[in-house]
């Protein structure tokens, strides 16, 4: 099946059409149909799989959802956590082109940029749907009260087994206590490692496994 059959929003559609995706890769088939429904989701997907289209794509559904229900929401939905700024300033670029018809309905930042405090503080300012940014960054903001998670529907971390091995151990378990409670979970991660399965137990709510 296409990506006809999950029912996209159609500014969601449109980009898809003009990135030329034509069909879902198998990580995207089988996580996005659960990630609708609201499931967790922990993956084991290798770079190049299309993993992060698998994530990004339900998690802009679900935002676009709820401002078409609540015009007037304003507050950051979803923060994707990564290991590098590299990293950060690629899903940025997913995110901004699987946004790129839907306006001013759906706003990212790239949070790990190399960029002073107070820019951090004004591009979080108005309240951007979608958070991209190592750990360290968004602890930093949410201990300065310049970033809230209060209103936080999805959480993914991405790269997990590499977010864990590069030293963000004691971020995440700070930031898992940060978030509300029934925030939806995606973790993705090349390896299925005992610090993977540490995060799942501390993020995870009966999360549909995939090994792809
Ligand atoms: P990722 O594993 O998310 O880094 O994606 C690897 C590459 O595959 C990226 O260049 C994507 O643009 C591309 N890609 C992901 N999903 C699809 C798809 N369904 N159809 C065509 N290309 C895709």
């Amino acid at each position: 099946p296409g990506f006809e059959s999950l029912n996209l929003d159609p500014r969601l559609r449109q980009a898809l059409v003009k990135a030329n995706f034509s069909k879902p890769t198998p990580v995207q088939s089988q996580a996005i149909p659960l990630a609708l429904e609201g499931r967790d989701i922990l993956a084991r997907a290798k770079t190049g799989s299309g993993k992060t289209a698998a994530y990004v794509l339900p998690v802009l559904q679900s935002i676009l959802q709820k401002k078409s229900a609540e015009p007037s929401f304003k507050a950051t939905s979803a923060l994707i956590l990564v290991p590098t700024r590299e990293l950060a300033e690629q899903v940025h670029n997913v995110v901004v082109s699987f946004a790129s018809f839907c306006g001013k309905d759906l706003r990212s930042v790239n949070l790990a940029q190399k960029v002073s405090d107070a820019v951090q503080q004004s591009m979080l300012a108005d309240f951007p749907d979608v958070v991209i940014s190592t750990p360290a960054r968004v602890l930093s903001n949410v201990n300065s009260s310049t970033l809230s998670l209060n209103s936080l529907a999805h959480l993914v971390v991405d790269e997990a087994d590499l977010v864990l091995s590069y030293g963000y151990e004691d971020d995440m378990c700070a930031l898992a206590k940060a978030v509300p409670r029934g925030v939806q979970t995606f973790l993705m991660s090349a390896t299925l490692t005992s610090e993977v399965d540490t995060l799942k137990g501390l993020l995870c709510r009966n999360p549909a496994t995939l090994k792809l």
